[in-house]
């Protein structure tokens, strides 16, 4: 039997989720699934703003579709930009090729609308796309430059006045953008932040409307007091080269109008043939099925379907329809593919969120929960980065993490700066040497024992690790070797002997009279007994140490091990070798040796120590400048193949 043609137009929020889900309920069927998208990659849509705002950098938001698709083998991705449907053939045609399909789910998006108003096309900027954001951010650039040298007042202000149209989430989140922006420019450019005049305009007579009343008026506040002037009731009825045109007459000289105020269908969906809506969406049944083609298996998705839940209210054009409908068509697919029964569509939204730049923000969850400032900027991190778990991306939950919180310039993040100060990692480099090397002489002791350093005949004998003395201060290690003779402080240096004294019940008395004596210090002072950090194992770590180290022959064989493992480390620290790696393991151990009341206060500084030095500081003067490009691209292209800038065409 022929395999079964499933045909997704689209890689936006719903062409992604149809198409997981469907690789998903598919595999091990018969079942070809092929994603059609003009582009190779995802754009984050909902961030656009940061792009176009000079906040990240374009790369960013854009998520290579081989990198989501790489584990869904029943996945193919084709780069290409659809033209037609042939509905009666079932064949979908692209600029390049054509499609048979047996299932098609259209997910094409939308696109600005301005509702005809003159000369926003020619004029203005428009905020729907990829390419829409860096033409934003490149025009803001040249024209802060241009303006810097203008000599005459006037224009100058044209020039530095940004008028954003439209209070949506899109207006909304641009425009903190650009309050965010300010500063940056003002600074690059030699002007001040108050030459910058931001404004919003909105034609209805509040702004945020799809938000509840409080939460808006907070978001109004705050833009205010950062010098965001808004005017609602406010239509622009013309758009020229420096200035734009109110409807009552009055005039606004910029040569930055960002449009905002409506969306459309995607007019490359215009001439499908499928029955149109409002803004040109596409109508579709409560299954997702486009109205009038049932029976061919087409269905409409995101925000391109009109489909009216209740009456006289389509389904709204945000990412949660957006996802849902296109989990209602998929699931509906692989109903009639596996055989079962089609489920109509039903939402759930859970709630709005704005960004006002990358400090402050409003959300209203499930309609109860209403959050402002940090904690709504960190839900709506928290939701970005729940969409690379649904979208099964560690890879670019990664990234996001960093181009968010770790690379961010400007203290434009919610840590105000404090997560991404950018320093020159070559000063770390003499504390990662010394560190190494005290790895290394720590460990060495372990090896030279009571023997002399240049005399390697003399090492691995009395007081080294790699006699049979157990040098753990367990006390059930302890008590074993006490039985077959050894003593019980054989091995160990003076302190971890008192340490292991004061561990094993019934130790001798100079232990205990050692431990009570010890003080508490972050330095060693002369003639001062040191403190352990834990003077006994607590009961949990002891349950697990005693399955880890049963007995004394695999306490041996640990201690060994140990001395080996830290030497190891020590020369990674020292030659910059998986530096950040070795570091975190340091920590693991002086936790490890904390626990094992094996560790004192005045070594403590071992851990922000191995914290600093996780900062890439290997890469510099150290292996880790070429090892770890290179294990990067090798394992980049083994999980992930190659990527390209054009998938599945011929
Ligand atoms: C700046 C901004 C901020 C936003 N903020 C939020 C927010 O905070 N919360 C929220 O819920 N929503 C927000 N939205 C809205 C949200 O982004 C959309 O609802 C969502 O992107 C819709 O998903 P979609 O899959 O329907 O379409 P899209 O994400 O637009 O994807 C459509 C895909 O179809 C492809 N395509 C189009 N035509 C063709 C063709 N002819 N051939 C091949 N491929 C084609 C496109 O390349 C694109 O990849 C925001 C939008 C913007 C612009």
């Amino acid at each position: 039997m022929a395999k079964e043609k499933v045909l997704v137009i689209g890689a936006g929020y719903s062409g992604v989720a149809a198409t997981k889900l469907l690789s998903k309920k598919l595999k091990g069927t018969d079942t070809q699934i092929t994603l059609i998208d003009r582009h190779s990659y995802h754009t984050m849509m909902t961030e656009l703003h940061e792009v176009a705002g000079g906040r990240v950098e374009p790369t960013a938001i854009q998520y290579d579709l081989q990198r989501l698709f790489c584990r869904n083998k029943n996945v193919d991705i084709v780069t290409d930009t659809v033209v037609a449907i042939d509905k009666e053939n079932k064949v979908v045609k692209t600029k390049l090729g054509e499609y048979p399909f047996d299932h098609l789910i259209i997910g094409m998006g939308g696109e600005p609308n301005d509702f005809g108003t003159p000369g926003v096309k020619e004029n203005g900027f428009t905020l729907w796309s990829f390419e829409d954001a860096l033409r934003i951010r490149k025009h803001i650039e040249a024209i802060v430059e241009k303006a810097a040298i203008e000599p005459d007042a006037e224009k100058r202000k044209a020039m530095l006045t940004f008028v954003v149209c439209g209070s949506g989430f899109t207006g909304i989140e641009m425009v903190g953008e650009l309050m965010d922006w300010r500063a940056r420019l003002a600074k690059d450019f030699k002007l001040k932040k108050e030459d910058f005049t931001l404004k919003v305009v909105e034609a209805m007579p509040t702004i945020l409307n799809m938000l509840d009343r409080g939460g808006a008026a907070k978001a109004e506040r705050y833009m205010k007091k950062h010098g965001v002037e808004i005017l609602t009731n406010s239509p622009i009825v013309e758009v020229a080269k420096d200035h734009i045109v109110l409807k009552d007459g009055s005039q606004i000289p910029t040569h930055t109008l960002i449009w905002t105020a409506g969306v459309k269908a995607t007019s490359d969906a215009a001439d499908f043939g499928i029955e149109k809506a409002r803004a040109n969406r596409l109508v579709a049944n409560e299954y997702m099925q486009a109205k009038g083609y049932e029976d061919k298996n087409i269905y409409i998705i995101g925000d391109l379907v009109y489909y009216e839940e209740t009456p006289g209210k389509p389904t709204p054009q945000i990412v949660q329809a957006a996802e849902q409908t296109a989990h209602c068509a998929a699931e509906n697919v692989i109903a009639s593919i596996k055989g079962g029964e089609k489920h109509p569509f039903k939402s759930n939204y859970q709630g709005f969120m704005v960004s006002i730049g990358s400090r402050y923000g409003v959300a209203n969850l499930f309609d109860k929960i209403k959050l402002s400032g940090f904690f709504a900027m960190f839900m709506k991190h928290v939701v970005n980065l729940k969409y690379f778990f649904d979208i099964r991306s560690g890879y670019y939950m990664f990234q996001y993490i960093m181009h968010e919180f770790f690379h961010i310039k400007d203290e434009r993040n919610i840590m105000r700066g404090h997560s991404s100060r950018y320093g020159n990692v070559l000063w770390s480099v003499p504390l990662r040497i010394f560190y190494g090397l005290m790895w290394l002489i720590e460990s060495s002791k372990k090896v030279v024992g009571d023997g002399q350093w240049l005399k390697p005949s003399t090492w691995f004998g009395q007081g080294s690790w790699f006699t049979d003395h157990v040098v753990f201060p367990f006390p059930w290690l302890q008590e074993q070797a006490a039985t077959t003779g050894a003593s019980a402080a054989g091995g160990a240096s003076e302190a971890t002997s008192a340490a292991s004294g004061a561990a094993a019940s019934g130790a001798g008395e100079a232990a205990s009279q050692a431990a009570q004596q010890a003080h508490f210090g972050f330095s060693y002072a002369y003639g001062e007994q040191p403190m352990q950090v834990l003077d006994h194992m607590p009961k949990w770590f002891e349950s697990i140490m005693k399955v880890m180290m049963p007995n004394k022959e695999i306490a041996l064989f640990f201690q060994k091990f140990m001395t080996v493992f830290e030497i190891c480390i020590a020369l990674a620290l020292i030659v910059g070798l998986f530096t950040w790696l070795a570091s975190a393991t340091t920590i693991a151990l002086v936790v490890t040796f904390c626990l094992s009341g094996m560790f004192f206060w005045v070594n403590i500084w071992f851990i922000p120590v191995a914290f600093a030095l996780m900062n890439g500081s290997g890469r510099a003067f150290g292996l880790d400048h070429w090892v770890v490009p290179w294990i990067q691209r090798t394992l980049g292209r083994w999980w992930y193949g190659d990527v390209k800038s054009r998938y599945g065409t011929k």
